[in-house]
């Protein structure tokens, strides 16, 4: 595979957020049909960061990276298994912007917006640029739901991408989370160190530099995108006493090889973020290109297990239907590797 990336007058500034952005910037490839992905974006929110565009190779056309942010018109097909809210949060939704499904924890999406958007994403029919942002008062409305709640000993930001808001912001959300007496953890899930580090300023990094805990769970699926550039966004974290998880999808032309996993985890442990969870892909609209069969999955961890650290290993799941949550989904070491 040739080792260059796109001519450097040709890289875009700012995020690009449409076909012809893309096609501007060198990215689409050969006999790419504009008018197909006129109608993917029109459905389906299209970002791709100047840090994530400078690393996509587009003479390759099996692209990692590119095969994450890239739309494509096979979008525009629903397969008969595939749902528009694929993890059912709708009815665990007590107040706007939480989600209360497990006992001890519960989400907040404070924003549905992301630095990028991934063409497999499990919530694809509501993330994007415009939508989703809590105001003032249903933030209050959020936190006097925690504060009522004293099972719920954990906070999620998720969304869309928590760290989209302002150091501001998110700091004051934070905090007042974190002055519940029953929170005793919180957790924030992003992609932005990985796929828009340049927003992890120091001032980001001592928003999130809290008395209790603050876990930060990574979301990351090739090894590329463990730049210099996240590597300092990732080590501002750790500077503010953030602990680092990492959580993957398992996605076909991205990680769906024992190599190409073995370099993710290894580039995770290498960035302090420790392996949490690789999921099964969720069956959302227009996604079945990335489909893995779980089996393959299992074949490709269990490979894994025995020649890397056990700190790479994270825990396989699926999301159960209806809601039921992720459930650990192998491998089986009874009828494999153990046998
Ligand atoms: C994934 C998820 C969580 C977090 O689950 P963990 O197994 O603790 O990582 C919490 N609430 C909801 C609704 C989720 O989908
Ligand atoms: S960053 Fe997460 S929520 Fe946003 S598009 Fe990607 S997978 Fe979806």
């Amino acid at each position: 595979m040739p080792d260059t990336n796109p001519p450097r007058n040709l890289l875009p500034k700012r995020t690009i957020r449409d076909a012809a952005g893309l096609a501007a910037a060198g990215l689409l490839p050969h006999g790419a049909d504009a008018a197909g992905l006129e109608a993917v974006a029109e459905r389906y929110a299209i970002a791709v960061t100047p840090a994530m565009a400078a690393l996509i190779r587009p003479e390759d056309a099996a692209d990692p990276i590119a095969a994450q942010y890239v739309p494509h018109v096979a979008e525009l097909e629903t397969a008969p298994h595939e749902v528009a809210d694929p993890t059912a949060d709708a009815p665990f939704t007590p107040v706007p912007g939480v989600v209360h499904r497990y006992p001890d924890r519960a989400l907040l999406k404070p924003l549905l917006a992301c630095p990028v958007y991934c063409r497999f994403c499990f919530r694809r029919e509501v993330v994007g640029p415009g939508g989703g942002l809590l105001d003032t008062a249903q933030l209050e409305a959020a936190i006097a739901w925690f504060a009522a709640t004293p099972q719920v000993r954990e906070v999620i930001l998720t969304g869309g991408d928590p760290l989209m808001l302002s150091p501001r912001r998110l700091g004051w959300l934070l905090e007042r989370l974190a002055a519940i007496p029953h929170i005793e953890i919180l957790r924030v899930h992003t992609r932005v160190p990985v796929a828009d580090p340049a927003r992890v300023t120091a001032e980001l990094a001592a928003a999130m530099d809290l008395e209790k805990p603050l876990y930060l769970c990574l979301h990351a699926n090739h090894a590329r995108e463990f730049t210099a550039e996240a590597a300092t966004a990732l080590r501002r974290l750790t500077g503010a006493g953030v602990v680092l998880l990492g959580q993957s999808v398992l996605l076909r032309g991205v990680s769906d090889s024992a190599a190409a996993l073995e370099e993710l985890f290894r580039a995770m442990l290498r960035h302090r973020v420790k392996p949490y969870y690789l999921h099964q892909l969720d069956a959302a609209p227009g996604t079945s290109r990335f489909e893995v069969p779980a089996e393959e999955g299992r074949a490709i961890l269990a490979a894994l297990r025995f020649k890397v650290t056990g700190l790479a290993w994270p825990t396989y799941v699926q999301e159960r239907p209806e809601g039921g949550g992720k459930a650990p989904i192998g491998p089986r070491w009874d009828d494999n590797a153990l046998s």
